[in-house]
């Protein structure tokens, strides 16, 4: 008897694509492959990933219960490298959330340029309810759950959301004991530097954000010197974005975190600011500043706005009252899809996440390659060739923006899928 679905069934089994974040990106993707009249049969599947791994993570707690955690692994499209993308901890993950994510990964890393497919991956849990041990004993037991699909040739995971270097140490670990019981520290990026991790890649995405706010600058014709430049999230993308701003001679009048805002229209002395959150934890009550909502400071006069928080920050409700000349998204996804056309319209200059905040997996990039070739490289090396990669992709989109006369978010949509259409076609369909 031959199996037949209806459409209904087909969605049923589908489910794992209704994501709201997978279905955005395939919005793109669609507006991207029309404007470059993209293969159809490339672009049917570029709709699909390729393996989607749902693992159970069972774990012994402290209280010698076990408890069972979902974990997933997404591996979306390999045509130009391994796989390469982050693992999530956070009570929100779930298969189709992974989906877009990897998805994103895999239109982000090439539009960078560089010689890697997208993957994403990550558990379902609240990692602030863990204990150091019980966080060991899931990252251990999900590495081993995941560990045949993962390899340094394979695919490379990385940190994201609620993990960190000490969490990629215990990755690199259970897999090199199971897989030869040496070490094989290419398996995952965003390790410590002592044991195979990158000089350079802690700052690297706020540094990428600063490139490509002055290529931003230079395009809009605007200087960078005495700029004033407005920030959204102080963590890790947003204050080193703020240091390199200052010390370029931005003006920085604003910056926020999840607890509040803060507003000088001097600008801050950002060293000061930097050494004040280290006691405090927060920027609010910075001494001379005046307090700002968070939702005020995204619609100051300036000439840089960099939200390097949240998703879905600009929409609809307020894209009409931005004020700024440009705007680098540092953070992924902070400017919706009809937000973004309106920006356009008002003459606003987006650049967008998939670029600007590229730093980061430029730099793990870097990592893969130095402990492949186990000799390492300078911070000033790091930091020259990460700024000879980000500025090209910015180039490459601007120049498909002018020829095409559209958003910088098609174009560097269209750029990605054009690179990842090019290879599919050369590489053919197995069997055929
Ligand atoms: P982080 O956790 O270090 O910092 C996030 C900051 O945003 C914190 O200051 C937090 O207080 C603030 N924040 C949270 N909710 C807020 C709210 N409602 N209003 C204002 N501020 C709020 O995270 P991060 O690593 O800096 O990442 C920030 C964004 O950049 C995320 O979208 C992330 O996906 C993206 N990103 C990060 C990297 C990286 O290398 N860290 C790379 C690419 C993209």
């Amino acid at each position: 008897m031959s199996l037949s679905y209806n459409h209904n069934e087909i969605s049923k089994i589908e489910g794992h694509l209704n994501g709201p974040l997978f279905q955005n990106a395939l919005k793109n993707l669609e507006e991207a492959a029309a404007l470059i009249d993209c293969d159809k049969n490339v672009l049917e599947r570029l709709k699909k990933p390729r393996k989607c791994v749902t693992v159970s993570v069972p774990v012994r707690m402290d209280d010698y219960s076990v408890k069972v955690f979902t974990g997933y692994r997404v591996q979306y499209n390999a045509t130009l490298g391994p796989y390469k993308g982050g693992i999530r901890y956070h009570q929100n993950v779930d298969l189709p959330e992974v989906v877009g994510l990897a998805a994103l990964m895999t239109f982000k890393n090439s539009v960078l340029g560089l010689p890697l497919g997208g993957a994403k991956g990550g558990v379902c849990v609240d990692p602030n309810l863990l204990s150091r041990t019980e966080k060991q004993n899931l990252t251990r037991r999900y590495t081993s759950e995941i560990g045949s699909f993962i390899g340094p040739t394979k695919d490379i995971p990385a940190p994201d959301v609620g993990t960190d270097p000490q969490t990629m140490a215990w990755m690199m670990d259970t897999y090199s004991q199971e897989y030869g019981g040496f070490s094989q520290a290419g398996v995952v990026t965003g390790k410590p530097v002592e044991i195979g991790g990158s000089l350079g890649r802690n700052h690297a995405t706020g540094l990428g954000v600063i490139f490509v706010t002055e290529k931003a600058f230079e395009h809009c014709h605007i200087p960078f010197n005495g700029a004033r430049i407005v920030i959204q999230g102080f963590g890790n993308v947003g204050s080193f974005a703020a240091l390199f701003a200052h010390q370029r001679g931005a003006k920085i009048i604003a910056v926020s975190d999840v607890n509040g805002g803060i507003h000088n229209g001097d600008g801050f002395n950002i060293p000061e600011l930097l050494e004040y959150v280290k006691t405090h934890k927060t920027v609010k009550d910075f001494p001379k500043s005046q307090p700002i909502s968070n939702e005020a400071l995204l619609e100051l006069d300036c000439e840089a706005l960099l939200p390097c928080a949240l998703e879905g920050q600009i929409d609809l409700h307020n894209a009409e009252k931005i004020k700024a000349k440009v705007i680098v998204e540092g953070a992924n996804g902070p400017i919706s899809n009809p937000a973004t056309k309106v920006l356009t319209k008002r003459g606003i200059f987006i650049a967008p996440d998939v670029v600007a905040n590229g730093g980061g997996v430029i730099v793990s990039y870097f990592e893969w390659v130095q402990d492949i070739m186990s000799f390492f490289w300078d911070e000033s090396e790091i930091d020259n060739r990460l700024k000879t990669i980000i500025t090209k992709a910015f180039d490459n989109v601007v120049k498909f923006k002018l020829e095409k006369n559209c958003d910088m978010r098609s174009a560097a949509m269209a750029v990605s899928v054009k690179r990842l259409e090019k290879a599919m076609l050369l590489r053919g369909l197995y069997p055929r």
